[in-house]
């Protein structure tokens, strides 16, 4: 991985926002309100699963109460053509089929406008459903809001803090090259929280551990531009006047 130095060093500031945030997100953590936050972020997940279930119930009753609708209109439409057809035939044969066509046809209407009595009955529950879970998800969010507000006058200056820490990373981190941030991030998981550390007087401000022989030259040795990890703990070792190469 290749960075000038000046990069290498927005590096650290990085890293000491980073440990800032942690330290932050700990304390803010820490609080009384924090736990009941979390089992309201779980209630609510579930929550938001049962009304997208409840949610698909009330479409799927919609749909059938939409295809009933149409069936009732068509056959509403045979029933007005067919008694308009009766009005103006004088045979006897086509006046008798007609009649039971219409029989037939009245019938099932009948059975039509039930099945339209029960779906809609349906949507109607489903419509309940889905607006008491509604209801439930904004008593959750007022929960949530009055907890957090309660948390962050707990907090004092700490939540503001945490939003400006946070603003002053993403600008910094802005300015840093795309891979090398991917670099320093991989190499943050890996080193629990620290990714980057100086080398200050040969040693490691992420393990501390003092180079010497090999280890030592090697660091000498690379180009300035070239990043170089801990021999140790294998973070991001920036090298500065403090170095002591
Ligand atoms: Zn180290």
């Amino acid at each position: 991985m290749k960075a000038s130095p000046a990069e290498q060093e927005h590096l650290l500031r990085l890293q000491s926002l980073d440990t800032r945030l942690a330290q932050l997100a700990h304390r803010l953590g820490s609080l009384p309100q924090a736990k009941p936050l979390a089992e309201l972020a779980s209630r609510d997940q579930a929550v938001r699963g049962t009304r997208a279930e409840a949610f698909g119930t009330l479409e799927d009753a919609r749909l059938e109460l939409h295809r009933l609708e149409s069936d009732v209109k068509v056959v509403e439409a045979r029933i007005a053509r067919d008694s308009e057809r009766l009005q103006h035939t004088s045979s006897v044969k086509d006046v008798s089929a007609l009649e039971a066509e219409l029989v037939s046809l009245r019938r099932r209407l009948n059975d039509l406008e039930e099945q339209e009595l029960v779906v809609m009955e349906r949507v109607e529950e489903a419509e309940v459903a889905v607006s008491s879970i509604d209801m439930q998800r904004a008593a959750i969010v007022d929960e949530v809001a009055a907890l957090e507000a309660e948390r962050d006058q707990a907090a004092g200056g700490l939540g503001i803090e945490r939003e400006q820490t946070e603003r002053d990373r993403a600008v910094l981190a802005g300015d840093v090259a795309e891979p090398l941030l991917a670099y320093y991030e991989r190499a943050r998981v890996r080193g629990g929280g620290v990714g980057a550390a100086l080398l200050q007087a040969r040693t490691c401000g992420g393990c501390g551990m003092t180079l010497t022989g090999s280890d030592l030259e090697s660091v000498r040795r690379a180009a300035p531009d070239e990043v170089v990890q801990c021999p140790e703990c294998d973070r991001i070792l920036v090298r500065t006047d403090e170095s002591g190469l």
